[in-house]
């Protein structure tokens, strides 16, 4: 007998030994978001979501096949289907919300999803780069995509001063900034010039033209300052990479995590 059929074998003994039924717990169903979306009178955080069917996993599933679909697109598809609501927002009915809100939040939402459709635990089938045998690797979604709540105030912009002392206000890139940067831009260069034009905050209404061509104008030591305010050490679980082991060769197993292979790998 193999070592994975030994070891199904017992677990199907312990199941059948195990005389309690096992009821698993109600999925959670709700998220405290970090900075949330811009209501009547408070900035809303608290959101409410659902778990994820069959119907939806289909519905997002055919997306892969569409042509000129970036990341955030997807990621916007799934929230528009698991956020009910963020506080008084009705989500269902304004799908269009989910944009504006920023990268880290969208994460949360979704690793909360994840949670609501599968539980703590998911498990993911993987190959092993080193010696090629299939890895069974279990995720915690709590411990896995930890987190530190940001200790400042995320509503406001953050402050950047410029070479010639000017301070200018960027805000956190939301899921539109993303996928506004990812389909236009066709050079790192160009991205960075409409991150900055799109996060920057201005007083008046603007024509993204105009903004760009500011942004354009900069210094590229401001340039630079401007991006890594807005780039590093964004706040949100960090959705890079879980590192483990492989059961067969014991060399290390990286697993770059992204929603495709949580969600149907
Ligand atoms: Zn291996």
């Amino acid at each position: 007998m193999s070592e994975t059929m030994q070891s199904q074998a017992s677990a199907a003994n312990e199941a059948i030994q195990d005389p309690a039924p096992r009821i698993s717990p109600a999925p959670v169903t709700s998220v405290l978001l970090m900075r949330g979306l811009e209501g009547f009178d408070k900035w809303e955080t608290e959101a409410t979501i659902r778990e994820l069917n069959g119907e939806d996993e289909e519905a997002i599933a055919s997306l892969t096949s569409k042509e000129g679909l970036v990341y955030s697109d997807y990621m916007s598809a799934l929230l528009k289907r698991a956020v009910v609501s963020i506080g008084n927002i009705d989500v269902q009915q304004n799908p269009s919300v989910v944009e504006n809100l920023i990268i880290g939040d969208r994460d949360l939402l979704f690793v909360g999803a994840m949670k609501a459709t599968y539980g703590r635990y998911r498990e993911l089938e993987c190959t092993c780069g080193n010696c090629g045998s299939t890895n069974f690797v279990t995720l915690n979604l709590d411990e896995d995509f930890k987190f530190e709540r940001p200790t400042q105030d995320i509503t406001k912009p953050i402050e950047v001063e410029l070479r010639n002392g000017t301070t200018i206000k960027v805000n956190y890139p939301t899921g539109g900034d993303s996928a506004y940067v990812a389909k236009k831009a066709k050079t790192i260069a160009e991205q960075n010039t409409m991150m900055i034009a799109r996060c920057t905050a201005w007083d008046a209404d603007v024509p993204m033209e105009e903004k760009e061509h500011w942004a354009k104008n900069l210094g590229v030591s401001d340039r630079n300052k401007l991006v890594r305010a807005l780039t590093s050490n964004p706040p949100g679980p960090k959705m890079e990479e879980v590192k483990t082991q492989c059961a067969k060769c014991q060399e290390d197993l990286i697993i770059v995590m992204d929603w495709v292979s949580l969600l149907f790998g």
